[in-house]
């Protein structure tokens, strides 16, 4: 047999090998499928295919679609999506004819389903195949086949609640028949992923990224090559849930994976501009939209990597508005009549259109025109906001919560036990480090916000003391001072005057200490009421403040009588200062209601002659030093004698 050959540059060992197929093989199917595996690479496929299709109406009638089911993949994977197409409606036509129920009739319709979805992204176009799928499938009677079939044909169920709900149906029935057949394993992350498109098809973003994401540690718990591609399209979906609930730290964690899933597989050639697109869209939904319009632009070079022309598309589409919202108008107008054209017929991408519409009445100076495609943008919005709201799928969604939890459980258990032990110790690994970020992440914002947590606790930590040393402070400041004067009362200057004289003795300082009295100042009252009396006390008051000032203690002791003491530098200077005081309140006028009166005071003062002076031994000395300057005619201060 021919060795498979490593180059197609050997095109001497190609047709060598074509040589003898087509000696004896190629009588059916199963020898051009051998050759077919025999061929190593996409273009040598094609031309086996081409060689051998002249054959094929000899053949019967089932291995004649399987041929041309087989030279759609061989074109599908030469990126000839049109002309897979084509194969596969070959093959199922062929098919129909025959009417015997068989899988492959089952995968042509999804094949043929998966082209109409590259090329149109619409389900109205791609459905129809999915549901002649399940029919066939039916009466087939194969589990696996009819279980694959229903979660295809679950993501045509986007519209309505009623849509909704039969998608859901269709998925309970999926997941039911994957139990009752042990295929709980493989389906796992289809029908979660099916179950995240019917969530996110009704704008329960929330919803559809859990699913998506349970989709992907589904796949990633296998741990096959084969579910490389279906782990990437989740990340994928994840990015755009994210970005639909404002998850920005999560939508650069997937886009990063995304980066670091297209490096660990250069083989999957679209990863590379799949990994940027969604760079772009993160990036452009947090209106930064120089960056959007770089990863985009990287993208687009990447274009060709891609049969998912849709995505092509709508980067066309967005780096227009980009240029546009960035303010660079001109560019944006240049490239906005190609990307209109492209989107035009796209059913999906009509929002898009309309602010490729707005750039453009913009740059023909159509000012109402942009507002009025504005305003429509705004309608739809409105409008699906109002969807959502009346839609009122919640209820739907937990019911189905609750069925599919006994179904994932089966399939854990399922996959535990299928899996060989090195695999699910490495699949295990994988998982757990997800679970690890997962929980990382979880930790994060948990950490967040017990930092947010207490910072407002510090806050309220710190204004609540706040509040209490004010209220304390204005409660000590009411306990210390006399309401009229607003000097300090008895009781605070006593204390006051106890520190200073201790602190005067330990310093050996002199320390002076005054009584002063307003004289006659019964009679003020009584002549002039005790409103005057009031003003006249307050008058004094700002005198001796005055003259105390940087000085002497001050504070009222009594109705009329104060205390005036401290450390002083010398007997002259306060004695001086007494006098002063006395001489400016004797020639005070304090005026009220067009009435004046004149007020003298008078004192006796007494200076600490050693530490064992107590404040309290010097008031009384000042007090009787007080009483003789009353007794020998007021207005005048008197030294107390100390014998
Ligand atoms: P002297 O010259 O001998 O000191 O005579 P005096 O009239 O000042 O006599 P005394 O010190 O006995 O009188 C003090 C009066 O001050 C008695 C009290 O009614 C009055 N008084 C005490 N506190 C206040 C106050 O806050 N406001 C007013 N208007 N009067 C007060
Ligand atoms: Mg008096
Ligand atoms: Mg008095």
């Amino acid at each position: 047999m021919c060795k498979p050959m490593i180059k197609l540059k050997n095109r001497f060992w190609l047709c060598l090998c074509l040589g003898l197929f087509s000696a004896s093989a190629l009588a059916d199917f199963k020898v051009f499928q051998e050759a077919l595996n025999a061929t190593q690479t996409e273009k040598a496929k094609l031309l086996l295919v081409q060689e051998t299709e002249p054959e094929v109406a000899n053949w019967g009638v089932i291995d004649q679609g399987r041929f041309h089911h087989q030279k759609g993949l061989v074109l599908e994977i030469n990126d000839q999506i049109e002309a897979a197409k084509q194969a596969f409606t070959q093959a199922i036509e062929i098919y129909e004819k025959d009417g015997t129920p068989n899988e492959h009739w089952v995968s042509s319709l999804f094949d043929r389903s998966y082209m109409d979805y590259l090329l149109t992204n619409d389900p109205k176009v791609y459905c129809p195949d999915r549901k002649a799928a399940v029919a066939v499938a039916r009466k087939l009677g194969e589990a696996k086949a009819l279980a694959r079939a229903l979660v295809r044909l679950a993501f045509c169920y986007q519209e309505g609640v009623e849509g909704f709900k039969i998608g859901l149906q269709v998925l309970d029935e999926a997941a039911r028949i994957a139990q009752e057949n042990q295929l709980a394993g493989s389906m796992t992350g289809m029908i979660h992923n099916a179950t995240a498109n019917l969530y996110r098809s009704k704008n329960i973003h929330d919803k559809a990224y859990e699913y998506y994401a349970k989709a992907y540690q589904a796949w990633a718990l296998q741990g096959l090559k084969e579910d490389v591609q279906d782990m990437f399209n989740m990340l994928h979906n994840m990015v755009a849930e994210s970005i639909k609930t404002g998850a920005w730290e999560q939508a650069d964690g997937h886009v990063n994976q995304l980066f670091q899933m297209a490096e660990e597989h250069p083989d999957f050639r679209d990863f590379t501009f799949f990994a940027f697109y969604n760079q772009a869209q993160v990036t452009y939904a947090q209106n930064q939209f120089l960056p959007a319009i770089e990863s985009i632009e990287m993208a687009q070079e990447l274009a060709d990597t891609t049969p998912e022309t849709y995505f092509v598309k709508v980067l066309k589409g967005l780096r227009v508005v980009a240029y546009f919202r960035l303010g660079e108008f001109n560019t944006a107008a240049e490239y906005v009549a190609e990307a209109k054209q492209e989107i035009g017929d796209q059913a999906s991408l009509q929002e898009l259109l309309t602010k490729l519409q707005v750039v453009e009445a913009h740059q023909a100076g159509e000012y109402g025109q942009a507002l009025s495609h504005l305003w429509s943008l705004l309608d739809q919005a409105a409008q699906s906001k109002h969807e959502f709201v009346k839609n009122a799928v919640a209820l739907e969604s937990v019911t189905f919560d609750q069925k599919i939890i006994p179904f994932q459980q089966q399939a854990l258990a399922d996959q535990l036990t299928i899996q060989q032990l090195e695999l699910e110790k490495q699949t295990k690994q994988s998982q757990i480090n997800q679970l690890e970020l997962d929980k990382q992440i979880k930790e994060n914002k948990i950490n967040q916000l017990i930092l947010t947590l207490i910072s407002i606790g510090l806050l309220g930590l710190l204004l609540a003391f706040w509040l209490v040393y004010r209220s304390r402070h204005k409660y000590l400041d009411l306990s210390r001072t006399d309401p009229l004067t607003k000097i300090a009362n008895r009781r605070h200057i006593m204390a006051l005057g106890h520190q200073a004289l201790k602190r005067s003795q330990e310093q050996k300082q002199a320390f002076y200490l005054a009584i002063i009295d307003i004289d006659n100042f019964k009679q003020i009252n009584d002549q002039y009421g005790h409103v005057m009396g009031d003003q006249v006390i307050k008058a004094v008051v700002q005198v001796l403040r005055q003259h105390a000032e940087g000085g002497p203690l001050l504070g009222r002791i009594g109705g009329e009588e104060f205390v005036l003491m401290g450390p002083n530098s010398s007997f002259d200077v306060f004695s001086q200062l007494l006098d002063a005081a006395r001489t400016h309140v004797a020639g005070l006028q304090i005026a009220m209601s067009e009435q004046t009166v004149g007020v003298t005071i008078s004192g006796g003062y007494v200076g600490a002659s050693s530490s064992a002076d107590t404040l309290e031994g010097l008031m009384s000395l000042a007090d009787d030093a007080l009483y003789q300057a009353k007794a020998a005619g007021k207005n005048q201060m008197v030294l107390a004698s100390r014998d």
